[in-house]
């Protein structure tokens, strides 16, 4: 029996039966070129249909990999199938990092920026917020190249997949930097009412985990740049949470060997901004994700208004997370013209349960017109969906414009964004 291809949480089973790995560029092109239906998948981390294909479903893997550092114009250039522990290793050799990263590096750059995958950070964009230029292959097999500043590339990094095939990405890089990660346990949830924007400037990257049973913030966990802050010690008291004795993982009864190294030990920014490393299964591994984002002055109202359906999230939650992303300017990204909060919601493995939770969620936060991330599960109707991003129809113009036959669309994407163009 041949075994059906999955993402990574193996709660979707592609509709293709096997993946394409062209091996050269020309390969690829004249694949896109000669296929009615064709899209690529990254690493698969996505929990919804977004990365199916109803044709052929093409993986870049197979593809030479390239990092290309630019020091003159502080850049690099990487090809379509990198991932983010694959870069950071090469970036820090040369003394370069990204801004930020998201909560595991095994995540492809170009799949991630696809969904505007984030990290935390008030100050921090979003990851496609990095992307200064891409390539990609369009539907006739063309290579198209954009630029930032150009006038359709605020359309293309948060694409999901739906222009064409990414094959080089060119991301800003800023000089190496050290980070100092420590783990707060136990803030009363209170503090968030008059504290929340003093915790969440406490340092560069800040992530607050809470599994809704009780009136806390099970952990904050704290990501310093060393330099930034002048005393290396920790906070007797984070406005009531207390630093942790040992390591921790941020689900519970996970062990902390999966994490990266806490406990305020300084070391290489890509080895303390994600919270999962590289060699290890990131998060639970038996899991479904959704996430939220809101505006930032809307998080204490939002986290009110969550916490009166803690009966409803505990029993099918493992763990949630908040976070803060800065605004941006990309037409499909849900920080677009927003400072957001982001709640994220790690849950049991089981859909019948956890689905009609976010639709209490989606309800409960509707007055604040949440944005879903685009690689987690929602439940939010199309419609009301496309009425929360303002440039929704230059995208369905830009999606015209490169693939007029509608090629890399899927149901996901047809549903979701291309729908009422
Ligand atoms: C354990 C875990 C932790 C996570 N943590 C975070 C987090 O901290 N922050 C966050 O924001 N998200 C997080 N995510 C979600 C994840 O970052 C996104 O789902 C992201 O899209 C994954 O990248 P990928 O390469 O696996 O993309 P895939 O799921 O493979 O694809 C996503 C989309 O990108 C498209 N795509 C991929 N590669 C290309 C390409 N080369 N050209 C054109 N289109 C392409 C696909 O067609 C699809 O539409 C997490 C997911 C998991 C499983």
């Amino acid at each position: 029996m041949t075994q059906k291809l999955t993402n990574w949480a193996r709660n979707i089973t592609f509709a293709a039966e096997r993946i394409d790995a062209p091996s050269s560029l020309d390969e690829l092109r004249g694949l896109i070129a000669g296929h009615a239906k064709v899209r690529v998948l990254g690493s698969g981390h996505s929990f919804n249909r977004i990365a199916d294909s109803p044709g052929a479903l093409v993986s870049l893997d197979g593809l030479p990999q390239v990092v290309e550092i630019d020091t003159a114009s502080a850049t690099v250039r990487v090809s379509g199938s990198v991932r983010y522990a694959e870069l950071g290793r090469r970036l820090h050799d040369k003394g370069y990092a990204v801004p930020n990263m998201a909560s595991l590096p095994h995540i492809s750059v170009a799949g991630s920026c696809a969904t505007a995958t984030h990290g935390s950070g008030d100050g921090n964009g979003s990851l496609a917020t990095s992307v200064s230029a891409i390539e990609m292959v369009t539907a006739g097999g063309d290579l198209v190249a954009l630029e930032r500043g150009g006038e359709a590339f605020d359309g293309a990094v948060v694409a999901l997949g739906a222009l064409g095939a990414v094959v080089g990405l060119t991301l800003d890089v800023v000089p190496a930097f050290e980070v100092r990660q420590y783990v707060y346990d136990s803030l009363p949830v209170e503090a968030l009412d008059d504290h929340f924007e003093d915790i969440v400037s406490r340092a560069y990257s800040v992530s607050m985990f809470t599994d809704w049973r009780a009136s806390r913030i099970d952990q904050v966990w704290v990501k310093e740049r060393v330099g930034q802050v002048t005393d290396p010690a920790p906070l007797p008291s984070l406005f009531g949470a207390t630093p942790a004795g040992g390591p921790r993982h941020p689900v519970p009864g996970m062990p902390a060997v999966h994490c990266t190294q806490q406990l305020g030990v300084p070391g290489p920014w890509f080895e303390r901004l994600p919270h999962f490393r590289p060699d290890f299964t990131p998060s639970s591994g038996e899991e479904l994700q959704s996430e939220y984002m809101v505006a930032r002055h809307d998080a204490v109202a939002a986290l009110h208004a969550l916490g009166e359906l803690r009966e409803h999230i505990a029993p099918v939650l493992q763990i949630s997370e908040i976070r803060t992303i800065a605004a941006d300017r990309q037409w499909l990204s849900p920080f677009y013209e927003r400072d957001a909060v982001a709640f994220h919601f790690t849950w049991i493995k089981d859909p019948a349960a956890v689905l009609p939770v976010l639709g209490l969620i989606e309800d409960r936060l509707a007055p604040f017109a949440p944005r879903p991330h685009w690689g987690k599960l929602f439940t939010v109707p199309p419609a009301t969906l496309q009425a929360r991003y303002p440039r929704l129809h230059d995208f369905q113009a830009l999606a015209q414009r490169y693939d007029p036959t509608a090629k890399f669309a899927n149901d996901f994407v047809t549903e979701h964004v291309l729908a009422g163009a």
